[in-house]
């Protein structure tokens, strides 16, 4: 149902943002791929989901500005605009790099700004848009030693509220979906550090480390994520703005 629409994907060359980017090419949407990682897989995916990729830093203005003038070039607008991409850190207030906080707060929440501002004249033209923002359960909650991502999380929430009324009249929405712990090779990788640090068995890091706040016990996997992203995207989703939805396993519920 998404032939003929163009979407941009931020952070889609490994987990959840590739999953989304697969589900909405599954769907017949032409892809731009954006991300880090070896070269030689990520010209396998855009073989597989006959994508482009356009591999720009989105830490700096720069980078997201050049990312949409090429998607824009190759595509020639963007209808559904994914911002995905993100990074954490995790250190006390008082010894937390400031580079640190600075490229969180670029990458996590201003990105999402600089392409939602150069995507959105396209979407208005088209007369049809889907901004959908990977957000988190830390867009509405806190954990210590989270204080860049936590920050950058709560204003891409604030941010999608603002872009859904500023669209409201324009068929364009903008949402944000907000995982809980999903499995992806970033959290697989915590396992045996945390496993050493803490004399754990890997059942134990995993339920009580990981999915200590996330009653059902299990991961999100990033296909669950993609598949309501490729929800906000239908028809039947057009009157659904400015909303965060959680898939935490019950963790904001707490
Ligand atoms: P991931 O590390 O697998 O993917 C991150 C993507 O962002 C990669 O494609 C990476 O190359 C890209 N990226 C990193 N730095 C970049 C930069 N400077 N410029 C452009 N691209 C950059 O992580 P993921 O778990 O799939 O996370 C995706 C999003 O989901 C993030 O915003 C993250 O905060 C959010 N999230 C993840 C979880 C989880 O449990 N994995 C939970 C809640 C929210």
């Amino acid at each position: 149902f998404l032939a003929g629409k163009n979407a941009l994907v931020t952070g889609s060359t490994s987990g959840i943002g590739l999953a989304i980017a697969r589900a909405l090419r599954d769907e017949g949407a032409s892809v731009v791929l954006n991300g880090f990682g070896d070269e030689a897989e990520i010209a396998k995916l855009c073989e597989e989901l006959d994508a482009r990729w356009i591999n720009t830093d989105l830490t700096t203005v720069e980078g997201a500005e050049e990312l949409m003038a090429k998607t824009v070039e190759h595509a020639g607008g963007v209808d559904i605009l994914v911002n995905n991409a993100g990074m954490q850190h995790v250190a006390p207030v008082e010894e937390f790099p400031v580079d640190k906080w600075n490229k969180i707060i670029a990458l996590n929440l201003s990105s999402a700004f600089h392409t939602a501002r150069l995507a959105v004249p396209h979407m208005k033209e088209a007369g049809w848009g889907r901004i959908i923002n990977t957000a988190s359960a830390h867009s509405t909650t806190a954990s210590p030693f989270k204080a860049a991502y936590v920050a950058a999380k709560h204003g891409i929430a604030g941010l999608t509220k603002t872009l859904a009324l500023e669209l409201a009249r324009e068929n364009i929405t903008a949402n944000c979906i907000s995982p809980g712990y999903v499995w992806t090779p970033l959290v697989e990788n915590q396992i045996p550090d945390t496993m050493a640090s803490r004399g754990m068995t890997r059942e134990q890091v995993i339920n009580d480390v990981l999915l200590e706040r996330q009653p059902t016990k299990k991961f999100a996997q990033p296909e669950d994520v993609a598949a309501l992203a490729v929800f906000l995207c239908r028809d039947v989703a057009q009157n659904i703005t400015g909303a965060n939805y959680e898939i935490d396993g019950g963790w904001t519920a707490q």
